[in-house]
């Protein structure tokens, strides 16, 4: 028998009575799990299996395949099924975590990252969009995709006043270097130093202090569209839980 802590990403019926989760765990990647009698009325593993609960699996491992003995709730994230804008915004996350997580690799920093979130998101302690720019960059970052910010592609400077953001090329320059060179992309986004500090801090910030800071109006705007498309764009894929989120 073993162990297994994790949170549940997703869940697909079998049967009358049967479901499949998948599971996001710090050592193993997303896991799935068989649960037998999962609909069944005061099913014991009913909360600890549900959407987004974090739980403590115990499972048996038989031809390769996982099958649920029992579980315990950890947190449940109860508030998020209150509100649909919330309630979507987290089964976004939940896709792009299932569309970019492998099985059998270690991504504890990415199940941080998602058990944070939806702590914050849950209890309204930070605003849906700067979380999920937050969300969507650091995950990114995570990955390996991480864009470069250390200073201007073309000149070097660290630190200029009004910034271009190149989103396939993953860097940003200074707006005097990037007319010079005439360039003039769709996928380009003019913001300024501001923009760049918050893009630092979400891609090398320590996770105790990653959620501690604020922007202004106008640059969650800019943030706001920068992450989004930054995500698309190096991911290669749509979301349609995005576009269900946007139609709220
Ligand atoms: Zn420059």
């Amino acid at each position: 028998m073993l162990t297994i802590d994790g949170i549940v990403i997703r869940e697909r019926s079998v049967g009358e009575q049967d479901k499949f989760i998948d599971v996001l765990t710090a050592k193993d990647g997303v896991i799935e799990i068989s649960v037998k009698g999962a609909k069944k009325i005061n099913s014991k593993s009913g909360s600890s299996t549900q959407l987004f609960a974090y739980s403590r699996f115990c499972v048996q491992l038989r031809k390769q395949r996982y099958y649920l003995n029992s579980a315990e709730p950890v947190c449940i994230f109860y508030n998020l099924r209150t509100d649909i804008k919330k309630l979507s915004l987290a089964a976004f996350f939940a896709d792009i975590v299932n569309y970019t997580i492998d099985r059998q690799n270690e991504y504890g920093e990415v199940l941080r990252l998602m058990l944070n979130t939806l702590h914050y998101l849950e209890n309204d302690k930070r605003p849906l969009e700067f979380l999920k720019s937050l969300f969507e960059l650091r995950l990114c970052a995570e990955l390996g995709m991480m864009p470069a910010i250390v200073g201007c592609s073309e000149c070097g400077e660290f630190e200029p006043e009004k910034v271009v953001f190149r989103i396939s090329d993953g860097d940003f320059c200074c707006k005097e270097c990037c007319e010079a060179s005439a360039e003039e992309s769709f996928s380009n986004i003019l913001s300024d130093k501001a923009m760049l500090h918050a893009v630092r801090h979400i891609v090398l910030t320590d996770f105790s202090k990653l959620y501690n800071f604020r922007v202004s109006e106008r640059i969650m705007k800019n943030l706001s569209e920068y992450t989004e498309r930054y995500l698309i764009n190096h991911l290669g894929c749509n979301f349609r839980t995005l576009d269900f989120y946007r139609s709220l």
